[in-house]
């Protein structure tokens, strides 16, 4: 039988929710033998693939470059997973939105200003399901280890 192949991705997070990931320790092992982890920020890898079987996908969509990389994702994946609350609801990415992008980038960077020619942000931030089509939420900030690993280990049908 063929691997399945993963991947896991960072948008607009802090990485807590692959720290969750992480924190399955040994089972990752178990989750690994079925699987080729194709891309992801755990590993050096620099062009999303095609035939991407799962994808876990931690964070919101923030900016130009996580709105391309979410429309990729959609495209060379067949299961896409949103991972923690970031991506299922905004979250802590999402405080900006009440304030307004003009006042947080004011208050942030305040007279040099955002150079929006390096990674144009976005006027709001948005969950992963109002980009593109999501087929599976893991809610928690982050999500508990063992959420990750029940939803994993059900997909590769190792439970
Ligand atoms: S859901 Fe929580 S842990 Fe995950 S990226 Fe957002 S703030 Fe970090």
């Amino acid at each position: 039988m063929k691997p399945v192949r993963l991947a896991t991705i960072w948008l607009s997070g802090c990485s807590g929710c692959h720290m969750s990931l992480l924190n399955m320790h040994q089972e990752l092992l178990e989750i690994l033998a079925q699987c080729n982890l194709v891309y992801s920020p755990l590993m050096d890898s620099k062009e999303y693939p095609y035939g991407v079987d799962i994808a876990l996908v931690e964070g919101a969509v923030a900016n130009e470059d996580n709105r391309e990389m979410a429309r990729i994702i959609r495209q060379r994946t067949g299961t896409v997973i949103s991972l923690g609350d970031c991506a299922v609801n905004g979250n802590v990415s999402a405080l900006r939105n009440p304030v307004g992008l003009a006042a947080t980038v004011g208050r942030s960077y305040g007279e040099t200003g955002w150079m929006p020619e390096l990674n144009r942000l976005e006027a709001r931030v948005l969950p992963l399901h109002q980009v593109i089509r999501v087929d599976a939420f893991l809610p928690g900030c982050p999500p508990d280890s063992a959420l990750i690993r029940q939803e994993i280990f059900e997909r590769l049908k190792l439970t």
